[in-house]
């Protein structure tokens, strides 16, 4: 079974805890020192990275089974990464990621199913989204919008809008302003409208590895007949599947892949675009996990002791998107942004990760409102991310829990800076 190939990793965790926080010379209070959501909610060993690593050695090695309560453990985890990128600070032989995403494969496998996840892949297999919404409706986003048709006209760049921006109708008209900047910079874009499907980023999360690659072989396929030469896209979860699940995989794409908040950087530094509108606000800004610490580029495998594996081949979360979300920020007049303790690779999760926020939304709520307690304590007047899913969940928790915090997506804020 998978879990094999991981049982060095497994036997090589050292129960140091490092993985419950973030690293020392990153805590800047206790408040904020945290790094998983797992082990802060639940306060069980087993919950955090190292936890589910020793249960994954348990069951290898045949001294305990796959039980109700240990498949619901290893589920209790947005796969935000924070762990990981803990654990390397000390432990570079240890790809922890790995091992949470293949423990949840292994339960799968073994019929440790979770009833929302069930919905949502059987939502994929009838509708190509995770909603089960109808497909013919995929891309009414744009309707009116004049967006060429990948399937029917030739243009340079492809602009793949995903599942939330495509059927969540409070944030589509976030993607509508994504293209209107893109525009505004001069691309020639298209899209794939209905025939768009999902990235399958989050069936490979649940653990559904080979729905998500036919989710992967159709995009190759549709990317290849568009003949695009770049690909576009607002959401960090898609932006995460294509760039590093896809080659890992096997399966990348053979276009470059850039994040909204790449293409409008690179926009900005080129004067194609100029924010000349001034926007008197102090902002914080989270990072996505899957733009950051998930969205590293894929190094490749490393056959051997991974002791000797050169460092620019170890998934850190340093080469994640970090800098050009904040020069969009910084190019904008009269905004002031405003850090956060735990930033960058260091990030706390928003909460909607890994299937969480479809299967245990309290957890999700939870996770999502320690966020934004931090951003409130920066005293910023808005928290700004880029990605639907961080937006979801924020604004979704401070509902529930009657706290105000304006959220904004970064393009949301980069259309009001645009000049007439
Ligand atoms: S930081 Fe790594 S080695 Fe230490 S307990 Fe966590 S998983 Fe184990
Ligand atoms: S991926 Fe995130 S939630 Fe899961 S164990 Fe690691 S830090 Fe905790």
């Amino acid at each position: 079974m998978g879990l094999e190939k991981y049982q060095n990793d497994m036997a090589g965790c050292s129960r140091c805890s490092s993985c419950k926080w973030v690293p020392f010379n990153q805590m800047k209070s206790w408040r904020f020192a945290k790094a998983c959501p797992s082990i802060s909610r639940y306060n069980f060993h087993a919950y955090s990275g190292s936890g589910k690593m020793n249960m994954g050695l348990s069951m290898l090695e045949g001294r305990s089974q796959l039980t109700d309560t240990v498949s619901d453990i290893i589920f209790h985890c947005n796969l935000c990464g924070a762990c990981e990128v803990s654990c390397k600070i000390y432990r570079d032989d240890i790809d922890l990621g790995e091992v949470l995403e293949e423990l949840r494969t292994y339960c799968v496998e073994q019929g440790q199913l979770v009833p929302e996840h069930m919905a949502l892949i059987d939502a994929l297999k009838r509708e190509d989204n995770v909603f089960g919404e109808p497909k013919s409706e995929r891309g009414a986003w744009a309707d009116g919008l004049g967006l060429k048709d990948m399937n029917r006209e030739k243009a340079d760049i492809l602009f793949h809008a995903g599942c939330r921006y495509s059927y969540d109708s409070e944030l589509s008209p976030i993607v509508k302003g994504a293209v209107e900047l893109m525009r505004r910079a001069g691309a020639d874009i298209a899209v794939g409208g209905r025939e768009e499907a999902c990235c399958g980023g989050r069936a490979f999360e649940l653990g559904y590895r080979g729905e998500m690659q036919n989710f992967a072989d159709d995009m190759n396929s549709r990317v290849k007949a568009s003949g695009v030469s770049t690909l576009v896209t607002a959401c960090s979860d898609c932006y995460s599947a294509f760039k590093y699940l896809y080659p890992r995989m096997g399966k990348e794409l053979p276009v470059k892949v850039m994040h909204i908040t790449e293409f409008l950087s690179e926009a900005v530094d080129a004067g194609k675009l100029c924010f000349n509108r001034q926007v008197p606000m102090t902002v914080t800004y989270h990072d996505p996990c899957h733009l950051g610490r998930r969205s590293e580029p894929y190094l490749g495998e490393w056959e051997g002791d991974k002791l000797l594996r050169p460092m620019d081949r170890k998934r850190t979360g340093r080469k994640g998107i970090y800098g050009p979300p904040r020069h969009i920020l910084e190019s904008i007049p009269s905004l002031e942004l405003k850090e956060m303790e735990r930033i960058k690779e260091y990030a706390w999760c928003c909460g909607a990760g890994g299937g969480v926020l479809e299967a245990f939304p309290e957890f999700s709520a939870w996770t999502a409102m320690e966020r934004i307690q931090e951003a409130l304590s920066t005293g910023a007047d808005a928290l700004v991310t880029a990605c639907p899913w961080c937006t979801r969940s924020f604004r979704d928790a401070m509902s529930t829990n009657g706290v105000r915090l304006p959220i904004y997506d970064i393009t949301e804020i980069a259309i009001q800076a645009l000049g007439s």
